[in-house]
């Protein structure tokens, strides 16, 4: 399987010229293509081929008005010309219901908030003896090396981010070789709204301090912003301030997201969630924008560990109304308010606490062996946890900055 390691980069004046000169002929070269490719279809000629987008890209680089094309990696801009293509590839796939809905390529800007370049593995990029990652026309740029690559990468990403961050992302290729040793435990997760996630076995687990913490600086950021005079030198600075708070925050959340789903992988030998896209039927359109991004990138997360580990995740593609049935007897007993927390079930009399039961619900409907038990409010338990049992009872608040894994 294909596994990303994101690494923080530093390059220094010099190299951040060349990369911002290596991003500009990307996007160049990309909006050039798609410009050719949309004047085409606007006259209702047939697509032009990549062969084709090559072809052109050579002969304009021997023009005056293009020549500062050759200044940079000729395979990046060649891996610009796929990128399109892959970005066409998967709007067609779209419009055949093959993929979720999305629009064709759009034009690149100077202005957009994340700029790539990508090179394959023959590109001449290498990582020397000394630890830097030797790029192409650019030099040796030094990494902030914070795990070990398991293999010989095949293809390498160089982002920089909004908040003025460079890293490198490695694809690697590797086998399922950790298998872990055989457990019993089997798991249903409910992610709901009032905590992040809540497991068949009962435990709530909520966002962990360090991320909460972020969060809550983000929103500062955000005021501090909104009250800066627009065409400032100070909203400049204060918008710079909120790209790097809102890193902060993605940072944070991506290493909870981590810490989590390894416990989980761990701890499980079979694990079902519920398919988030079936899941956002039942929520409104404010909670899915809050949620849905985080989740999914939990979710894909659990799936690429359990493959790697040798677990099994099921995902739960029916809509089961996870939240009207009794997990106890399965009597389905209608919707309920999202403020009804626990009821008691008509028919068996189990008093049922809300996401627990859901949870348990989409464990049962997986067909793992979970029994209802942990759904039970028992009387005697101490109320609501509020903290991640658990999970991390020392949260570190530098965690994220420590990693550098800040890639999507
Ligand atoms: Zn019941």
């Amino acid at each position: 399987m294909q596994l990303r390691y994101g690494f923080r980069l530093y390059p220094n004046g010099p190299q951040r010229a060349a990369l911002a000169r290596a991003f500009g002929c990307a996007r160049v070269v990309f909006n050039d293509a798609l410009h050719a490719r949309e004047t085409a279809r606007a006259a209702g000629l047939p697509l032009v081929t990549s062969g084709e987008l090559s072809k052109r890209l050579t002969a304009v680089k021997k023009t005056p008005e293009r020549a500062w094309l050759t200044e940079v990696s000729s395979v990046i801009l060649q891996q610009s010309l796929r990128d399109l293509d892959t970005g066409y590839r998967y709007f067609f796939d779209s419009l055949k219901g093959k993929r979720p809905k999305m629009g064709p390529p759009r034009f690149k800007s100077r202005k957009d908030t994340r700029q790539a370049i990508r090179f394959t593995a023959n590109a001449g990029w290498k990582i020397t003896l000394g630890g830097k990652l030797r790029l192409p026309k650019v030099g040796d740029v030094t990494v902030k090396w914070s795990r070990t690559l398991p293999s010989v990468p095949s293809t390498l990403t160089v982002i920089k981010d909004s908040a003025g961050r460079y890293f490198a992302s490695f694809v690697v290729e590797t086998g399922p070789q950790e298998v872990l040793p055989t457990t019993t435990p089997e798991i249903g997760i409910d992610l709901g709204l009032g905590h992040f996630a809540v497991l068949s076995n009962g435990t709530k687990i909520d966002s962990p301090r360090f991320l909460r913490r972020a969060e809550k600086q983000l929103k500062k950021a955000q005021r501090s912003l909104s009250r800066k005079e627009k065409g400032s030198a100070n909203r400049d600075k204060a918008r710079f301030r909120l790209a790097r708070a809102h890193a902060r925050v993605a940072d944070a959340r991506r290493e909870f997201h981590h810490q989590l789903s390894t416990q989980l992988i761990r701890e499980n030998q079979a694990i079902a969630v519920e398919d988030l896209a079936v899941k956002g039927l039942a929520r409104t359109r404010l909670a899915k924008s809050v949620h849905d991004a985080g989740w999914s990138q939990f979710v894909a997360m659990l799936e690429y560990k359990a493959r790697r580990y040798g677990r099994t995740f099921v995902r739960i593609g029916r809509f089961e109304r996870t939240s009207q049935v009794c997990s106890a007897c399965g009597v389905k007993d209608g919707p309920k308010p999202l403020h009804i927390r626990q009821w008691t079930c008509g028919a068996c009399g189990a008093v049922l606490d809300r996401d627990i039961n859901a949870a348990v619900n989409v464990a049962q409907a997986a067909g793992l062996a979970v029994t209802a038990c942990g759904a039970q409010v028992r009387p005697e338990r101490v109320p609501a946890q509020r903290d991640e049992p658990g999970t991390h009872p020392k949260p570190r608040p530098t965690t994220a900055r420590q990693t550098g894994i800040a890639l999507h």
